[in-house]
């Protein structure tokens, strides 16, 4: 039976965000930006010392153990870190919480396309400046009457990094907004704006452990702020859902964090295999953005993206395409294991010469 047209009126309906695709089937899978090594063996040792007796009582609801290893790695006070389900948890709160003016918030055209999902869902009004002819954020663009900013940095799927000047400047030109910068990818990239959160009271960094902490499927992402917007934040969340984080995600997260040897490691990595990737595509005619995150944003001058990515797909090679005008020649592809691009490599030299 239809749900008739007087019930459906008010329910709030929206465009959902689509994640890329999780096949069930063995693939070789460079469509979600996850890392493809395991996470620190801290995180196994965490797990083993979890007892299911536990599971019967609540978590606790102030993530203390995590709060307080995320604080020490960053060198910031327990009051200011905020932690949730993902970044993505923790961004969706920040939309909640901080974009309340009437004016309308911005972000680039072409970024994480959750930002768009989130201000439609919350009924903000958004606009999204136009990045450069290069894929670049253009700074000045940000210099106008705003009820908040918010972008990557580097920016998804463009892959670019600006470096802290940039964000400084958008920070001065804004000292009335709140200023978002999503670090999904910073650990592949260069400094962090946490650095400065003590300059700027209106500024929020958020990160997660889904890329370079290889723990995309615990779900933990965090921000780092001043105190009055972290106490904002946790208003929100205890509004919400007091329990966010579970037993098992606060002891994985906290061990995790701890090994930081580990992370330099895996960075290190994905970071080799990158500049090896950009090499092999340059040989075989692609043209890229010059990466600083885990993944390369690249276009074949001769060959129409759309349908190497499906061809790629039949040969049980993913990666991430989207049909948007603006980036539908390009493909973005997830920086694996060397023996995985290798797959992707020799897949490539007998399609495209
Ligand atoms: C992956 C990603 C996130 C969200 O990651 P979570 O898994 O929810 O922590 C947020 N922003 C950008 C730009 C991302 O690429």
């Amino acid at each position: 039976m239809a749900v008739r047209a007087e019930i459906l009126k008010n329910i709030r309906s929206v465009d959902p965000y689509v994640p890329g695709e999780q096949p069930q089937e063995k693939v070789v899978k460079l469509n979600t930006n996850e890392n493809p090594y395991p996470p620190s063996p801290g995180v196994q040792e965490a797990l083993d010392s979890l007892d299911p007796a536990d599971f019967r009582l609540y978590p606790d609801p102030s993530s203390s153990v995590l709060v307080k290893a995320l604080a020490e790695n960053y060198g910031v006070n327990e009051d200011q870190v905020f932690v949730g389900v993902g970044s993505d948890d923790v961004l969706s709160l920040c939309f909640l919480t901080f974009f309340n003016s009437e004016k309308p918030i911005l972000f680039p055209d072409i970024t994480y396309s959750f930002y768009k999902v989130w201000a439609e869902l919350y009924r903000i009004p958004y606009e999204c400046p136009e990045l450069d002819k290069d894929f670049r954020i253009v700074g000045a663009d940000y210099y106008r009457e705003n009820g908040g900013i918010i972008f990557p940095n580097p920016n998804a799927p463009t892959a670019i990094y600006e470096e802290l000047d940039f964000i400084e400047d958008i920070l001065e030109h804004n000292r009335d907004s709140i200023v978002i910068v999503d670090e999904a990818y910073i650990d592949f990239a260069g400094r962090s704006a946490i650095e400065l959160i003590g300059k700027y009271d209106n500024l929020i960094v958020t990160q997660t452990f889904s890329k370079a902490r290889s723990m995309a499927g615990m779900r933990i992402g965090y921000a780092v702020s001043n105190p009055d917007l972290i106490r904002c934040l946790n208003d929100v969340k205890y509004s919400f859902n007091s329990y966010t984080m579970s037993r098992a995600a606060l002891a994985c997260g906290a061990a995790a964090v701890k090994d930081v040897e580990y992370l330099e490691e895996t960075v290190r990595k994905i970071k080799e295999t990158r500049e090896r990737t950009k090499k092999e595509l340059a040989q075989l005619g692609f043209e890229f953005t010059d990466s600083k995150a885990n993944f390369l944003f690249a276009r074949h001058p001769r060959y129409d993206a759309g349908k190497l990515f499906e061809e790629l797909k039949e040969a049980h090679i993913y990666v991430r395409h989207w049909n948007d005008e603006k980036i539908r020649d390009y493909l973005r592809i997830t920086i694996g294991t060397d023996e995985e691009m290798d797959v992707l490599f020799d897949y490539l030299r007998k399609r495209v010469c």
